[in-house]
Formats: structure tokens, C-alpha cells, sequence
């Protein structure tokens, strides 16, 4: 609830160097147990920096985080190691985030020792996890570098798994792989969610590959979630101007070329002060430019935040 998070710019790069940028600007979303939340944006909106700070990577500046009602911001020692063995994240390079000089082995083994939970019953179980993943017993002798990128991303997926948590911050967990390795890892994601009585929030810029998984989506634009609804109604019925350009930019076999294109580059810097989207929105307003619209309700499920709407 209303996640606010901000960094320091270092480099020369898109902003000023030594400026500050606000990269979250009051995030408010809500996953229920046992669906697909995708979170979906062009690159550097906040998507990242939203899953991380759920799942205590990153401390947010301000805001609330609720775990079943519990206020989890403050949490250490115990408290946090429990936390993170139901809040696990599964992330988009697999070859930087599972350890290059251990065994597969080794490497699932670890959480269970961390928790406390290796025994001798452990080589049984992790052969049986294996095969929930469609990987073998003989893969636990075997080195990340001597893996697929697939296989490796089968691997990061199960070390996330291996404490049966409750909840995954999927985050663009298909974006480095081949488009049909792409297409294996989503459904054995799927599969993984009903075998595992799983909860997601799925996080990527690639709205096809989201609203393929997704029961609900929230699109986000620098820094604020902009549009939220079930995914038949975002896909068939977008309302936010952005979200029509990002529904518009998804390849479709017989559709005519209709996609929107939008002017102009993300602005170089945050303003707190009116619509984020202005510069480059075709239906800009006045007012647009002096507030920042609240978010309305269209109907059950779906909400927009844009000026357009509620007047
Ligand atoms: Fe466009 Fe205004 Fe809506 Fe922003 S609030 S998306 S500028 S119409």
C-alpha cells in the first residue's frame, strides 16, 4: 500500500547524474491466494523494484507491506527467515542467480539446511522435485555451465520451490530464453501453480507472454500502477491510453498493422505533479498536466487512473 521507493542516479545515463529519481510513486496492489498477478511495463517503470521490495531484497522508502494482514516491513531475524521460506522469487538470469562453482546438488540442498529441513530423507525428495520440474536424478553431479539456459531456468525454478513456499515473484522469469523454450517454462509454471497450490505475481514487459499466465494484470508506468482489471478485460477492453499502445504493440498473426505508435520518449526525469503519461499521451488535456488523476472504477475488477474517465 502506497510503496514509495527512490534512488540516486550515479551515472550519466537517461537522468541526471546524482539525481535523484523517484521509481516508485505510491504502488498500491493487492494478490489473492491462489491467482496469477501479472505486473506488466516497458523497462525501468518499477516493476523490479516492486517484486523486490515484496520480497525483502530492497526496503522501500514508505508504504506498507501486508503479508495475511500481518504489517511485515519491520520483520528480522526469525520472523524474515520464515517469511522468505512461503515469499520465494524466481529470477530472469538464471546463470547470475544459482552459484557457478556448485552442484546442482549443493545448490538445492542449501535452503533445506539453512531451514533446518535436510535429512536423510532430502536425496529422495529432491530426485522426486526434480522430476516435477522434467529434469533427472542425474542432473544433481552436473554444474550450471553444463546445463541449457532452459534446464538452468528449470533449476533456478525448483530452488525457489524447494521450501514449498506460498508465494513467487516470477520476475520475467522466460525473458532470457529461446521463444520456444519460452513457451515450456510458462507451462510448466502453470502446471507448477495447480500441483503446488502456488500464488504469483508474475512480473514482465512482454504483455502476450502475462496475459498467457495471468488472472489479473496491473499495468505500470513510471513508477504507478496505471490500470488494473481481470485479464479478458484488459486485453479486450484496455481503458488507460498506454495500455492501448501496449496492447496494440503485441504481434498478431492476420491482424491488420493498427498498432498505435506514441511520440515523444519517456521524460527524462519525475515530476510528482500531474499525469506521468502527458508528454505522450494523444489524448492530453489541461488538466492532465496540473493533476494527477485518481483511480476510478469502471466496473468490478477493472480500475484506470486517467482524466478521460470519471468526469
Ligand atoms: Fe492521457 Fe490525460 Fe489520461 Fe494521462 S490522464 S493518460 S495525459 S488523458
Amino acid at each position: 500500500k502506497g510503496l514509495k521507493k527512490s534512488f540516486i542516479n550515479r551515472n550519466n545515463s537517461l537522468f541526471k547524474k546524482n539525481k535523484k529519481i523517484n521509481v516508485l510513486k505510491g504502488v498500491d496492489l493487492k494478490i489473492k491466494t491462489g491467482e496469477v498477478y501479472g505486473l506488466v511495463g516497458e523497462s525501468g517503470c518499477g516493476k523490479t523494484t516492486t517484486g523486490n521490495i515484496i520480497t525483502r531484497l530492497l526496503k522501500e522508502d514508505s508504504g506498507d507491506i501486508l503479508y495475511k494482514n500481518e504489517r511485515i516491513n519491520d520483520i528480522k531475524n526469525k520472523r524474515l527467515k520464515n517469511y522468505r521460506k512461503e515469499v520465494q522469487m524466481i529470477f530472469q538470469d538464471s546463470s547470475g542467480s544459482i552459484n557457478p562453482k556448485k552442484t546442482i546438488k549443493w545448490i538445492l540442498e542449501e535452503p533445506l539446511k539453512i531451514h533446518g529441513i535436510y535429512d536423510k530423507t532430502s536425496n529422495e525428495y529432491l530426485n522426486d522435485r526434480l522430476e516435477d520440474v522434467g529434469l533427472g536424478k542425474e542432473h544433481l553431479k552436473r554444474y550450471p555451465h553444463e546445463l541449457s539456459g532452459g534446464q538452468r531456468q528449470r533449476i533456478s525454478i525448483l530452488s525457489a520451490l524447494i521450501l514449498n513456499p506460498k508465494l513467487i515473484v516470477a520476475d520475467e522469469p522466460v525473458s532470457s530464453l529461446d521463444v520456444s523454450i519460452q513457451a515450456q517454462i510458462l507451462n510448466l509454471l502453470k502446471d507448477l501453480q495447480s500441483n503446488y497450490n502456488l500464488t504469483y505475481l508474475f512480473i514482465s514487459h512482454d504483455l502476450n507472454v502475462v496475459s498467457y499466465l495471468s488472472d489479473r494484470i496491473s499495468v505500470m508506468y513510471m513508477g504507478k500502477i496505471i490500470e488494473t482489471g481481470d485479464v479478458e478485460n484488459i486485453m479486450k477492453m484496455p481503458a488507460h491510453p498506454y495500455t492501448k499502445v501496449l496492447i496494440s504493440s503485441v504481434p498478431k498473426i492476420n491482424r491488420k498493422n493498427n498498432r498505435i505508435i506514441i511520440k515523444g520518449d519517456i521524460p527524462k526525469y519525475n515530476s510528482d505533479i500531474g499525469c506521468d503519461f502527458y508528454s505522450r499521451c494523444p489524448y492530453a488535456m489541461d488538466i492532465c498536466k496540473k493533476n494527477d488523476p485518481d483511480e476510478i472504477n469502471l466496473e468490478k475488477n477493472h480500475t484506470v487512473k486517467c482524466h478521460l474517465f470519471g468526469r
